[in-house]
């Protein structure tokens, strides 16, 4: 199933990767990637999906909301 943006309620595209890889000393490592079609982002504070259109600042990685709350820790 796809998920919806939180703000817009559509269905948003792509996704995330997850792949496990080995360093070179063998430890394994896991690695999470979004695909190249994904319009998404999924905050990194509350795990709500926000589309890229939708969201203040794609780069962030967090929703309206926790990107607000962030840039006012980081201001002071
Ligand atoms: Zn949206
Ligand atoms: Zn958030």
């Amino acid at each position: 199933m796809a998920d919806i943006c939180s703000v817009c309620n559509k269905e948003v595209q792509g996704g995330f990767e997850v792949y496990e890889r080995t360093l070179k000393d063998g430890t394994p490592m896991v690695v999470i990637d979004g695909t190249p079609d994904r319009n998404f982002n999924v905050c990194d504070l509350c795990n709500e999906t926000v589309c890229f259109e939708c969201s203040e600042e794609p780069e962030s990685g967090y929703c309206n909301r926790c990107l607000h709350k962030v840039s006012v820790a980081v201001e002071e």
